[in-house]
């Protein structure tokens, strides 16, 4: 048996060849998710005009200064701002133009009294109090000025930036796209859900999940087949789908069996390597590059695939589509006993919950490697370090395998 490699080491090894996406411009109605790939600046001054923050009357502030309850200023009403429209009318002094809110302040006037403060009577607009320069006004540029920062490099565009980025005039923008994952599933016994497995054949379940891990991970899955073990079926698969992939994920045959077909797709190439990992589940792996491309071999266990993709696949993705490569741990207080492996870092799935602002991790009660339906119950992978029993109460690790 060969050494095993240890999860961090074979993670560096994996990524070091791995470079981001070129970016592409994106329509900004499909930009949701994706990496912007440089800074964007306010290309004017937002808002781009000064105008009215109510819906109210523009003045000059030096006609109200005397105005009271009792000695009321009547100003001459010269006309109405129109939403979307230039500001036609200028204010001079004893002048009042009406103007919505967002309408244009029509030049001369430097405050806008609102509609429920003033009266209008038939010499015009009735004013009882003072209102300061500036007082309901939006300056131009409030918002942000020209040249400033709207969205950074990197951010994961949400829809705050998406409507500032629409506000400053973007249609498109420059991103770093989704990593396209090529998702192959090898094995003789798999049929597809919705097909009644014959005796000795189970439902193809990896390329489901993966697809789903992918999705998470920011990527975008194309499954492209379930093939059986022969290695010339994994190559063609794999060719098939590399114009419409930028990375492939093949899951099964890569271990020491007679018939792993992986492992023989790519015996007599060094393009592709063969180590056993550390982690449990999930020791054998396979990583190189296939027709110029990313290529990962994961253990077709369904749970040794998982984790596998979280601790090696996900990292790779994020470096492609232009996102922070850390997994994010979540910090835990365990409440059962792990043992623990005396050679490999251990996962085991685990509940969450919240006690106060502390995350609680509950092992699941199963746990064997191939239990789906123990995924299926859990939130996440609690870490258990080589060698190290974890007792009730110890602080463990966890990897979120879902989100909220
Ligand atoms: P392998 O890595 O090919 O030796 O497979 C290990 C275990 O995972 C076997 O029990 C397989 O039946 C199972 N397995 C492999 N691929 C899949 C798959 N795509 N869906 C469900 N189970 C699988
Ligand atoms: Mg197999």
């Amino acid at each position: 048996m060969r050494p095993l490699v240890t999860a961090d080491e074979y993670r560096k090894r994996v990524l070091r060849g791995i470079v981001a996406l070129k970016p592409q411009r994106i329509p900004l109605d499909a930009a949701y998710g994706y990496i912007l790939a440089a800074e964007l600046s306010a290309t004017r001054d937002l808002p781009p005009f000064p105008s009215s923050a109510m819906d109210g009357f523009a003045v000059q502030s030096a006609d109200t200064g005397l105005a009271s309850a009792e000695a009321p200023v009547v100003l001459e009403l010269a006309g109405e701002v129109r939403m979307g429209r230039p500001a036609l009318f200028e204010v001079a002094r004893g002048k009042a133009v009406a103007v919505p809110t967002g309408g244009m302040l029509p030049a001369g006037a430097d405050t806008v009294i609102p509609v429920e403060l003033c009266g209008l009577a038939e010499g015009g607009l009735v004013v009882t109090g003072p209102s300061p320069p500036g007082h309901n006004v939006r300056p131009a540029g409030e918002d942000l000025r020209q040249g400033e920062v709207l969205v950074p490099a990197g951010r994961r565009l949400e829809a705050a930036d998406l409507g500032a980025l629409a506000a400053a005039g973007y249609s498109n923008v420059e991103a770093t796209p989704r990593p396209r994952v090529a998702i192959v599933s090898t094995g003789d016994e798999l049929v597809d859900p919705g097909t009644e497995p014959a005796s000795g054949q189970i439902c193809e379940s990896n390329s489901f999940l993966l697809q789903g891990l992918v999705r998470r991970a920011g990527g975008e899955p194309l499954r492209a087949g379930r093939v059986p073990d022969d290695p010339a079926a994994v190559l063609e698969a794999l060719t098939t789908a590399a114009p419409s992939a930028d990375v492939f994920v093949c899951s099964g045959g890569v271990s020491v069996g007679r018939d792993d077909p992986v492992k023989r797709a790519f015996a007599s190439s060094d393009a592709v390597s063969f180590l056993q990992v550390a982690v449990q589940p999930g020791r054998p792996q396979a990583f190189g590059t296939w027709l110029g491309k990313p290529f990962f071999g994961l253990p077709g266990n369904p749970m040794a695939a998982l984790v596998a993709f979280e601790l090696f696949v996900r990292p790779a993705l994020c470096i492609m589509a232009g996102r922070d490569p850390q997994t994010q741990y979540v910090p835990a207080t365990l409440q059962g006993n792990l043992g623990a492996s005396a050679d490999c870092v251990r996962y085991v799935p685990v509940r969450l919950a919240c006690r106060g602002s502390e995350a609680l991790a509950y092992p699941s009660g199963r746990r064997r490697s191939n239990q789906l339906a123990a995924l299926a119950q859990a939130d996440g992978l609690a870490e258990i370090p080589q060698a190290t029993n974890l007792e009730p109460g110890s602080r463990c690790r966890v990897i979120r395998i879902r989100d909220g």
